[in-house]
């Protein structure tokens, strides 16, 4: 059976990781997993636009080794917008608790909803 690129990616990942912090050479990579360099480095290339895996190059015995490390995104900020969210009728509803699919009261029937949604858009 055929790995996907996706599986590859994984399996990448997963051979990182399991590497820990001494990392792993790029090079090998494909002789672990039997596919080409050329395979190898598409797929390290995904991971590392991914923001997964981090690679850095480095001089073992006096040649230059490319190391594969998984990220550390411990200091990424995620910056969400909530400003349409808060202005979701529901958050201010006094029939929320009787809004259900189906019922007489129903996210389908709500006018303010339906308003809401028009506006958002
Ligand atoms: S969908 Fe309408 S009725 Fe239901 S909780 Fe939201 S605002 Fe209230």
């Amino acid at each position: 059976m055929e790995s996907t690129a996706s599986q590859i990616e994984e399996i990448i990942y997963s051979k990182i990781r399991q590497a820990g912090e001494k990392g792993i050479k790029q090079a090998d990579v494909s002789k672990i997993l039997g596919i080409s360099s050329a395979e190898a480095a598409r797929n390290v290339t995904r991971l590392i636009r991914k923001g997964l895996v981090r690679k850095e190059a480095t001089i073992v015995d006096g040649k230059k080794v490319v190391m594969l490390y998984i990220a550390n995104n411990d200091n990424i900020d995620i910056i969400a917008n909530l400003g349409n969210i808060i202005d979701i009728p529901c958050f201010s509803c006094k029939l929320i608790n009787k809004c259900q699919n189906g019922s007489h009261v129903s996210p389908q029937s709500c006018n303010k909803m339906n308003r809401w949604l028009i506006e958002a858009l």
